[in-house]
């Protein structure tokens, strides 16, 4: 895809920018296309847009609200193949994956923000004083590639709901789904210059947002690295900045499970979308007395994992998404190999038949000491720990010795059990025996440094308002 224009104001306009970001096709290495790149000339005229659109977009009733988020599931709806094709070329996601994961991970959240908007409280009565919940004023949306609808439709359906304006920059590596996106809003009923999407390098672009005076938040998606540099910069103007960052999140076995179910469940939410998900819960605890029989379950369910084409409807592993987390997600393995974690499959290199492309061998490490790189760090690929402990409290205390608390997963065979597990637990969400969320929009967002933030639903709508007491 050629992206040459910014939406800005309610129209396709060409950036002040000249660079050109080559887009490259993670699973043949080849040129598919550019962005242009913006600067920050760039940034003062979308800023400025959503300032001069704040009024009538704080101004909407609700009624409109919903007939704006009820107009863009219509609109992706007609361009789901688009979506697919774009994030599928872009990040390297399995078109199949692309088009049901990664594309109804975009549309839930309006449908989820139109099942609750109802019942939202935006005003409380406590005897003399009424609570207007209003919105916070023009935010900076900052969004990464490896769910690249996923993240801004999360943030935009709540800010819709909440009637506030923003200026979205996405991934530099994924603009085309973004861009579809922007092209399905031109055709609603939302106000001109509500909506504004720029693109360009975290840097650059990301930069001159986070230090904007006239943004009155910056939500984001992406690493703890950018996280940190984006709360530096905001804080000179007092900026709100909502965080959604790293994790490495565990996932919890007791001895009195399907050891079979467990560890292949396990298995696949880790590896699902290539081992690219924040949540993925990358380090599995595993009682020592069945550490051997784990491991094996693990490597047959990584072998039985097909690694290739993302356009075969067979292929559950694409590459991963760009050539600099390729490289990090090598060095990783080699890692663990050096610091004498057991490979039990995979290991560095490509997988075999496959001679380009940024491919990754399915790899499960085990016995893992928990202090271990492989243990510590983000790896961002297809790639497993099995660590084993010797009763609940070590394997709590391991879960929790990590400096990101975004996610987990129990399995065990007494659901309340796993509950009260679950209150130990340092992490932001908490799954149980289930790889789904559910029907509720949980909130999603993290403990320690995967961030301050909570998405999704009623929590969702909540970041992006501002809290007014009127007393009489
Ligand atoms: P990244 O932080 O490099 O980039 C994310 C976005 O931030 C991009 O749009 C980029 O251009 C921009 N950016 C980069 N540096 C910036 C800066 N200094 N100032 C402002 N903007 C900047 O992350 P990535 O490589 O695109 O994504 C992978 C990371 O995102 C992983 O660490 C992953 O765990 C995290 N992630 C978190 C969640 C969550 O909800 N917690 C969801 C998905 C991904």
């Amino acid at each position: 895809m050629e992206i040459g224009t910014f939406y800005i104001n309610g129209e396709f306009v060409a950036p002040k920018g000249t660079e050109k970001i080559a887009l490259i096709n993670p699973a043949s290495e080849e040129e598919i296309g550019f962005v242009v790149a913006g600067n920050e000339e760039d940034v003062d005229l979308a800023v400025a847009a959503a300032n001069k659109a704040f009024l009538q977009a704080s101004s909407l009733t609700l009624e409109q609200r919903k007939t704006i988020l009820t107009e863009i599931l219509e609109g992706m709806a007609a361009r789901r193949d688009d979506f697919a094709k774009a994030i599928s070329e872009e990040m390297g996601a399995p078109l199949k994956m692309a088009g049901s994961a990664q594309y109804g991970a975009g549309t839930i959240h309006f449908k989820n923000t139109l099942a609750i908007i109802d019942q939202f409280k935006f005003t409380e009565e406590h005897g003399n004083i009424t609570l207007n919940r209003l919105p916070i004023g023009p935010v900076g949306m900052i969004t990464p590639w490896n769910w690249p609808l996923n993240q801004i439709c999360t943030k935009i359906a709540s800010a819709i709901a909440a009637g506030t304006s923003f200026v979205v920059k996405p991934s530099e590596i994924t603009p085309g789904a973004a861009h579809i996106l922007a092209e399905v809003i031109h055709e609603t009923s939302m106000p001109k210059g509500m909506f504004n999407m720029i693109h360009g390098h975290g840097a650059v672009v990301g930069r001159a947002m986070s230090t904007h005076p006239d943004l009155e938040m910056i939500s984001f998606t992406g690493s703890t690295r950018a996280g940190i540099d984006i709360q530096k910069h905001a804080a000179d103007n007092i900026k709100r900045v909502s965080l959604e960052l790293g994790g490495k999140s565990p996932n919890l076995i007791l001895d009195d499970v399907d050891l079979e179910a467990a560890v292949t469940m396990g298995m696949k939410q880790c590896f699902f979308n290539t081992g690219q998900s924040c949540s993925s819960p990358t380090r599995m605890l595993v009682p020592q007395h069945m550490l051997k029989d784990a491991t094996e379950i693990a490597v047959n369910a990584a072998e039985a994992m097909l690694t290739g084409d993302p356009n075969s409807e067979e292929t559950f592993l694409g590459p991963i998404s760009n050539k600099t987390q390729y490289e990090k997600v090598q060095t990783l393995i080699q890692d663990g190999i050096d610091e004498g974690a057991d490979l039990a499959c995979g290991g560095v290199g490509r997988p075999d038949g496959l001679d380009k492309g940024f491919f990754v061998k399915p790899t499960v490490f085990t016995n893992v000491q928990n202090d271990m790189t492989i243990a510590q760090e983000e790896i961002f690929g297809p790639v497993i720990c099995l660590i084993p402990y010797n009763d609940i409290d070590e394997a709590i205390e391991i879960a929790n010795d990590t400096q990101y608390g975004l996610s987990s997963m129990i399995s065990c065979s007494d659901p309340q059990r796993g509950q009260e597990l679950a209150k130990k637990i340092r992490a932001g969400q908490v799954i149980i025996n289930r790889i789904s969320r559910g029907d509720y929009p949980a909130p999603f967002g993290g403990f320690k440094m995967s961030g301050n933030g909570r998405e999704h639903g009623h929590f969702g709508i909540d970041e992006y308002l501002e809290v007014q007491a009127v007393i009489t």
